[in-house]
């Protein structure tokens, strides 16, 4: 196993534009898990971040709450301040595996990852949050969270390209929900995943395990935009037709996905809205 420790952002873009296969690792959580059977892996190098210290931590400005790409879920979760003004993160990233996950595991990572089950990412975008991309020669460029993905495991992120960072913008929400269907209340991988978010900027509502990526629902934010009639969870399913394509695996059904990701936006927001009733 050939190891790059880079000390600064320059250097480690530096070392993936000489060499574009290298692997990034982070808390090496998801990669580590997948060393046994990826064989291939072993024949490239790993740009090992941990001694960036640059990437490391959190800054708040007035307008938005920066993360490090090493910042972690703990990190996130131990801070009152994250806790106070920006709860979906807290919530998500205590459904994370569990301590030892929390840990480690960064939100970077979880963003590079690409997995339509990702618990982090559906609430950075439900935030609209955007992902900050450098390059060797001091390029940088930030890119939205919600067309960062392009289909399963791929992104606009070039292969010499490093996630940086992570900006939330500072908002206030009238309406913020994360649910996590799983087969149990800790451990699980999402059967479904909705973070949802409503303030001066409109709806965001984004499905996770829905569809190749992680996505924004366009045609149930419409709907919840128009204030349309919502009397049971049924009335959900043509918007959710449109947006989503769940898949048949292991881990469930589509028609059960569909279903239920009906029942979770109806009940997170019954009572809550006029017109959901
Ligand atoms: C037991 C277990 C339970 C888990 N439970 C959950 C869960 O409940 N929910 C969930 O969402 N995930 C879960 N995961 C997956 C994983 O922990 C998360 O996705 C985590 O956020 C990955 O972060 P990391 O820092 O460990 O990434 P790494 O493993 O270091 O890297 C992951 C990917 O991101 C790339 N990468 C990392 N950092 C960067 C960067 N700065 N720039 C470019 N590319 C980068 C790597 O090259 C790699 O492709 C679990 C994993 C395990 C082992």
């Amino acid at each position: 196993m050939r190891v790059l420790t880079p000390t600064n952002v320059e250097e480690a873009v530096a070392m993936l534009a000489v060499e574009e296969d290298l692997i990034p690792m982070a808390g090496g959580t998801d990669l580590l898990v997948h060393w046994p059977e990826h064989l291939e892996a072993r024949e490239r190098g790993y740009l090992d971040l941990s001694g960036v210290e640059s990437l490391r931590g959190m800054e708040w400005s007035d307008a938005f709450l920066t993360l490090g790409a090493l910042t972690t879920y703990w990190e996130v979760v131990t801070d009152a301040r994250v806790g106070r003004e920006f709860r979906l993160m807290v919530e998500a990233a205590r459904q994370v595996g569990a301590i030892q996950i929390q840990s480690r595991g960064t939100w970077a990572g979880n963003i590079a990852n690409g997995s339509p089950a990702a618990d982090g990412v559906p609430v950075l975008m439900a935030y609209g949050a955007e992902v900050e991309l450098a390059s060797a020669g001091g390029g940088a460029r930030w890119v939205a969270m919600d067309s960062y993905y392009t289909d399963y495991k791929q992104s606009v992120k070039r292969p010499d390209e490093l996630i940086t960072r992570v900006r939330v913008p500072r908002a206030e929400y009238e309406i913020e929900v994360w649910e996590k269907v799983g087969s149990r209340r800790a451990q699980a991988i999402s059967k479904v995943g909705l973070a949802i978010t409503k303030g001066d900027e409109g709806w965001r509502v984004v499905a996770a395990s829905m569809a190749p990526t992680i996505r924004r629902c366009a045609a149930i934010e419409k709907l919840l935009t128009k204030e349309a009639a919502i009397n049971r969870p049924e009335d959900l399913l043509k918007a959710i037709g449109k947006d989503v394509s769940p898949i048949d695996d292991l881990r469930s059904t589509a028609a059960y996905r569909e279903l239920t990701m009906a029942r979770v936006v109806y009940h997170a927001l019954k009572g809550r809205v006029s017109f959901v009733t």
